[in-house]
């Protein structure tokens, strides 16, 4: 039995992070029982095209409640301002208050590689709330964890850092091939604003389709057919216990294990 609560809580910056980067994650993991929450640090503010901001606020975190439905998780946003996300004292206090209100026994967010400021931003705040999470002095309505909870990082887009360069190697692929990889179809769909989004700014005619083709390749990776991967926050403050990749056992896979 894991001194760990079997309920994870994942925080991103963007209301469809969590879909694009670990859907496929977090649909085995609730098929395990899981209790999953899906929390966005900001409303996907600039994210829209033909529509004021106000109108993009409204419609994507209603896309991002629908996606969330659709796996059975719960949603929450924080509602801060998409591309002018800053640090603060009370958004750590936010998070923390989520973190102990979900009682979370795993973490994740973006890595701190990410290629995207807002990602970065958001992998620091959640560091920060994360590790003080069991400590009774912080100025939280809701009551101290027992166990910091274990953080783990999220894929960045093409496994690149700000500069292009290729990131750390992944610590562990999860192979989301087949039922796990639909379910995460199916939960991005609810972001139709990206697709015109990502239309404008990536000149990605099909989103979505991307993303599938992003998954194939780093399944290529490992040999099996779509894959995420993650890196566990192995640093000082975090318990180590390798608690996603012992629950997950079936579908981890390494790459140095598909090039022997
Ligand atoms: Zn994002």
């Amino acid at each position: 039995m894991s001194r760990f609560a079997k309920n994870l809580l994942i925080i991103q910056a963007h209301p469809d992070d969590a879909e694009a980067w670990s859907a496929g994650t977090l649909s085995l993991l609730k098929d395990k029982g899981w209790t999953i929450t899906i929390a966005s640090l900001t409303a996907g503010n600039m994210g829209g095209v033909g529509m004021s901001e106000e109108e993009t606020v409204a419609t994507r975190v209603e896309e991002a409640k629908a996606a969330a439905a659709a796996l059975g998780a719960n949603f929450h946003c924080f509602m801060r301002r998409d591309a002018y996300l800053f640090d603060s004292e009370e958004l750590r206090i936010e998070v923390v208050s989520l973190i102990r209100k979900v009682k979370a026994g795993v973490v994740i967010t973006h890595a701190p590689f990410d290629y995207h400021q807002d990602h970065r931003t958001t992998c620091q705040v959640v560091d920060a709330a994360a590790i003080v999470s069991s400590l009774p002095n912080v100025p939280s309505p809701e009551p101290p964890l027992d166990i910091t909870p274990l953080l783990y990082h999220g894929m960045p887009m093409s496994l690149s850092d700000p500069l292009g360069n290729p990131v750390p190697e992944p610590h562990f692929f999860v192979d989301i091939s087949g039922k796990p990889m639909e379910k995460k179809m199916e939960m991005l769909t609810h972001h139709k604003t990206q697709q015109d989004l990502m239309r404008l700014m990536h000149k990605m005619d099909d989103f979505f389709g991307e993303m599938r083709i992003f998954n194939a390749e780093l399944g290529a990776m490992v040999g099996c057919a779509e894959a995420e991967c993650y890196w566990q926050h192995l640093g000082g403050g975090y318990q180590k216990d390798p608690l996603l990749q012992e629950e997950l056992a079936p579908y981890i896979r390494h790459r140095e294990e598909n090039q022997k």
